[in-house]
């Protein structure tokens, strides 16, 4: 078995983090190294390494996700601006291989960039 992803460790208490939210499927914590005034990250418990290495039966578990962010970032007070990202590889910057979304809003973003 491979060892357990440090967010798989956050989900068991093993490392501490800022919990903002949490049921059966997922948790949401804050970044630790914010890149928006507000950086949140939503993680499903299940590990699931990189968004393609998602199947047909992680559908429901990825719509749940969606609808969780929504919530959460009302919640925040960013509901109605922030945005929703997954780095697929590191190509795309992804450091850590354990899907997650990045919740980020209270910057001040255009519709000419991509950048976080
Ligand atoms: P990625 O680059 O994989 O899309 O995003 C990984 C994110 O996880 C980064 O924004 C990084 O700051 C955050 N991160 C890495 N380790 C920890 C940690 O131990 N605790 C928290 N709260 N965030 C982490």
């Amino acid at each position: 078995m491979s060892e357990a992803s440090i967010f798989t460790k956050i989900i068991r208490r093993e490392i501490p983090a800022e919990i903002l939210f949490e049921d059966d499927l997922c948790i949401a914590i804050r970044d630790i190294q914010p890149k928006a005034p507000t950086h949140v990250l939503l993680i499903p418990k299940q590990e699931i390494p990189r968004l393609v290495d998602a199947d047909p039966e992680h559908q429901s578990l990825l719509g749940h996700l969606l609808l969780v962010a929504g919530k959460v970032a009302t919640q925040l007070g960013i509901g109605e601006a922030f945005r929703l990202i997954i780095n697929n590889g590191e190509g795309a910057g992804q450091t850590v291989f354990h899907l997650h979304m990045h919740i980020m809003g209270n910057k001040k973003y255009t519709e000419d960039s991509l950048d976080f």
